[in-house]
C-alpha cells in the first residue's frame, strides 16, 4: 500500500529556503520524498547547507538564486527546476520579510519593497507555478492533484498589527490571493492552501525569543505555551503537500500554538 502522505517522485520549490521556516519546510519535504529546489535571495551559503544536508539524508537538491518580486529571475528559476528536475509540482510561496515603521514614518519604498516581496511574489511563483502544471498534465502515481501550492501567511493575515501596516497588508492580501486561486483553479484539480505561523523561531523575529524576559512576553500570546520551531510548519507542510490533504482547499492552516484564540481573554475577558 503506498504511503498517503509521500512527496516520492515529486519535486517541490520553496522560496527563502536558505533559512527558517522555509528551510525547514525544504528538509522535510525531502525526508517525505521529493526533490527540492531551495531558492535564495542572497544567501549562498545558507542555501548550499540546506542542499548539503538534504543529499547526507539521502535525499537530492539544488539551489537557485533568484528574488521572487522580480518577474524574469521567477521565470529563470522555473526554468532552471525544470530543466533540472523536468517538472515542478509543488510550490511553496515561502520568501517574505518585514520592514517595521509606525505609519507616519513608513516610506513609499519601506510599503513597496514589502508587498513587493510578500505578496507580488507569491503571485509570480505561483503563475509560473500553474504554466507548468498545465504543460506537464496530471501524473496519477504520483499525485491525485495537478499541482499544489503553498502559501506562507501569518496569524496576521487575521490579527491587525500596529507598526507592521505593510506586513499586515501583504499577508491579508496572501489570504485572498490563495482562496482566489483555489476557487479559480480547482477545476483544474490544483489545490491552493495556506499555512499561517504563529511565531516560530527564526531571523526574522529573533528579539523576540531570544532572551529569556523577550521569550517570557512571547509566550503570554500563546496559550501552548511554547514558542514554535521551523520543523512545526514543516510537518504542515508535508500534510499540505500530500495526498492526505486532497479534498483539502482554499485553506488556512493556523500553526500557532492558539495565537489567534484571543489569549488575552483567557481570564475571564
Ligand atoms: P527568515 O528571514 O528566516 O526567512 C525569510 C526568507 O525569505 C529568507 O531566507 C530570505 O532570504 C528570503 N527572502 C527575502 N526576500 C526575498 C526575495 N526577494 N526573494 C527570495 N527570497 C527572499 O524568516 P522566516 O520566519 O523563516 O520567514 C519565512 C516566512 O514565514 C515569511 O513569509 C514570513 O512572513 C512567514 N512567517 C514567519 C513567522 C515567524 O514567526 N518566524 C510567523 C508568521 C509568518
Amino acid at each position: 500500500m503506498s504511503q498517503i502522505n509521500s512527496l516520492e517522485g515529486q519535486v517541490a520549490l520553496v522560496t527563502g529556503s536558505s533559512s527558517g521556516i522555509g528551510a525547514g519546510v525544504a528538509l522535510a519535504l525531502a525526508q517525505a520524498g521529493a526533490k527540492v529546489v531551495v531558492n535564495y535571495a542572497h544567501s549562498t551559503k545558507g542555501a548550499e547547507k540546506i542542499v548539503s544536508k538534504i543529499v547526507s539524508l539521502g535525499g537530492e537538491a539544488i539551489a537557485v538564486q533568484a528574488d521572487v518580486s522580480q518577474e524574469e529571475q521567477v521565470k529563470a528559476m522555473f526554468h532552471k527546476a525544470i530543466t533540472t528536475y523536468e517538472t515542478v509540482d509543488i510550490l511553496v510561496n515561502n520568501a517574505g520579510l518585514q520592514k517595521d515603521f509606525s505609519l507616519v514614518d513608513m516610506s513609499l519604498e519601506a510599503w513597496n519593497k514589502v508587498i513587493g516581496i510578500n505578496l507580488t511574489g507569491q503571485f509570480l511563483c505561483a503563475r509560473e507555478a500553474v504554466k507548468e502544471f498545465i504543460r506537464r498534465g496530471i501524473v496519477p502515481e504520483r499525485s491525485s492533484a495537478l499541482g499544489k501550492i503553498i502559501c506562507m501567511s501569518s496569524v496576521h493575515e487575521t490579527i491587525p498589527w500596529a507598526g507592521h501596516c505593510n506586513y499586515a497588508a501583504s499577508k491579508g492580501g496572501v489570504m485572498m490571493l490563495m482562496k482566489s486561486m483555489a476557487q479559480e483553479l480547482a477545476p483544474q484539480k490544483i489545490r491552493v492552501n495556506s499555512i499561517a505561523p504563529g511565531a516560530i523561531k527564526t531571523p526574522i523575529n529573533k528579539e523576540a525569543w531570544d532572551t529569556p524576559e523577550a521569550e517570557e512576553k512571547l509566550l503570554e500570546l500563546i496559550p501552548y505555551k511554547r514558542v514554535g520551531e521551523p520543523d512545526d510548519i514543516g510537518k504542515a507542510a508535508v500534510w499540505l503537500a500530500s495526498d492526505a490533504s486532497d479534498y483539502v482547499n482554499g485553506l488556512t492552516l493556523f500553526v500557532d500554538g492558539g495565537m489567534t484564540l484571543y489569549p488575552g481573554f483567557a481570564g475571564n475577558g
